[in-house]
């Protein structure tokens, strides 16, 4: 028999259950991918279209090295699947879960009608360690706090072995796919050659990345996972999001080098598998509280005195001109390479909920088109973790001063001097606060703070305390 396999975030060959599982059960599979016109309220960003392109492309190669090939189409999924359905003979069509609201939605409507036409249908999970709904509480509740959450999940997580890339049984083309260009995810401006310097999308891009880290960073990630200069951390986050990779590979890939390691050597992965933790707890919380990319997980933050939206002061934030070095680097790294190291995530997130009070749905919306890795749930917990009103948030008076980040975690300036090729030749002792000589300033061209640092920040802490009283 014939089964359709639809992919969709999991674009990747080996460990995939559904992949598997048809390539198992059937005479034939055919692989398709549909990318639908109306994607709901989150479409994809473009960085994430120009993502999803590359990624195609190299799924695509993937299948057809193995001897298959990758049905394209555009429009709505479920008409699509009725009349491939028809055209190939299929009985069974397969997916992975996806874990947004409007992709649970789409999924159960899909299911139902397509169950309603006779048609087996299969889904499976490719994305996470366990299911949302298989971690709660002792009273049956969701989760809220990470602490216990992690607690209950880290001792079901064994580095059991992936699945293995299937060999494909048979495999038909079918009449009408599209040439990967005509579904539109390319930028019509050339703007993406710095992502294109940056990644290699796809399962081999993933697997080299995993490579590298494992090789090298693991062993000092506790420490070099905040320092903004180094490549200390994975960078797999954009290969996390797509399903190019996933958890199990990558926990069963540092396992399997740990115990291979002489003991004296052997790094310790907790802290790594902790951070992937916390990609676990944003997909429970999303899963449960699936109103959170819009509202504030605390409603108490709903009266909270957000300035009013200041469209010129935006624009300075997204373009880097802040005049505060450490978030003008994060957001040219940002709009660059379409990823920030996770720190200056916090401190630009930091500069723009506090310092200038600007609401947090403006930054995630700005993270949600730049970011290669955007991801609802890890986007929304980290801008509601960061303005306090998120679940197991940072207090609200937690304000990150960026100068003494900056001090801390980029003491020689390697970072700013990357991203800000105007203070490249400034002095040491002025590259973290530039407006100490005017003269830096007009020669160089970087702008002055567009706020103070020191009374923005007590002003936010007021604004909070109007709101807690
Ligand atoms: P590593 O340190 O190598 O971590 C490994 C993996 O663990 C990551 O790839 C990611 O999947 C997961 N992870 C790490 N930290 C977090 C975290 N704090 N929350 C959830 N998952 C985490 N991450 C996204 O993937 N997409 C987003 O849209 C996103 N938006 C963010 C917005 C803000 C304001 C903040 C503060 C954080 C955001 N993060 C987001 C989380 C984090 O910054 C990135 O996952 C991380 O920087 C990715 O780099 P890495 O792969 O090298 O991470």
């Amino acid at each position: 028999s014939t089964a359709l396999v639809l992919f969709r975030r999991d674009l990747r060959l080996a460990d995939n259950p559904a992949w598997s599982a048809a390539c198992a059960a059937h005479a034939r599979v055919i692989p398709v991918f549909i990318q639908p016109e109306d994607d709901g309220a989150w479409p994809a960003g473009a960085a994430s279209r120009w993502w999803l392109h590359h990624s195609l492309a190299a799924l695509e190669r993937d299948l057809h090295d193995a001897g298959a090939g990758l049905h394209l189409r555009r429009g709505e999924p479920l008409d699509i699947l009725r009349a491939l359905i028809t055209s190939s003979g299929a009985d069974t069509v397969y997916w992975n879960r996806l874990y947004e609201p409007a992709g649970i939605a789409r999924d159960t409507r899909i299911k139902s009608a397509l169950q309603a036409d006779g048609i087996a249908v299969h889904s499976h999970n490719a994305a996470l360690w366990c299911e949302p709904w298989q971690i709660a509480t002792g009273q049956d509740q969701p989760y809220k706090v990470f602490t216990p959450y992690w607690r209950k999940l880290r001792p079901r997580l064994h580095a059991a072995a992936p699945l293995p890339r299937p060999s494909v049984p048979g495999w038909r083309e079918l009449p009408g796919s599209l040439p990967l260009a005509a579904l539109d995810l390319l930028p019509r401006i050339a703007w993406a050659d710095g992502l294109a310097a940056s990644w290699q999308p796809g399962e081999a891009g993933a697997r080299e990345l995993l490579e590298i880290f494992a090789d090298d960073a693991i062993g000092d990630y506790a420490h070099a996972r905040d320092l903004p200069a180094r490549h200390g951390t994975s960078r797999l986050s954009p290969h996390l999001h797509f399903g190019e990779i996933s958890p199990r590979q990558i926990h069963f890939e540092l396992d399997r080098r740990g115990r291979a390691a002489d003991a004296t050597r052997r790094p310790d992965i907790e802290p790594y598998l902790r951070e992937l933790g916390w990609r676990e707890f944003a997909h429970h919380l999303l899963y449960h509280f699936p109103h959170t990319p819009t509202a504030n997980f605390n409603p108490r933050f709903d009266a909270f005195p957000w300035a009013p939206a200041d469209h010129a002061a935006l624009e300075r934030w997204q373009r880097g001109r802040t005049g505060i070095p450490l978030v003008d680097a994060g957001m040219r790294e940002l709009w660059h390479t379409g990823w920030m190291h996770n720190r200056v995530r916090m401190i630009v997130a930091s500069f723009l909920t506090k310092n200038l009070r600007q609401h947090w749905q403006h930054g995630a919306r700005w993270f949600w088109d730049t970011l290669v890795d955007a991801d609802l749930a890890n986007n929304t917990l980290g801008w509601q973790w960061v303005a306090g009103c998120g679940a197991d948030a940072a207090p609200y008076f937690r304000v990150f001063n960026p100068v003494t980040q900056a001090k801390r975690f980029d003491p020689e300036g390697h970072y700013l001097r990357r991203w800000l090729p105007e203070l490249a030749q400034a002095p040491p002792e002025l590259l973290h606060e530039p407006w100490n000589d005017a003269a830096l300033l007009k020669r160089s061209g970087y702008p002055a703070p567009m706020v103070e640092l020191g009374q923005s920040r007590q002003q936010a802490l007021d604004a909070y305390a109007a709101l807690a009283r």
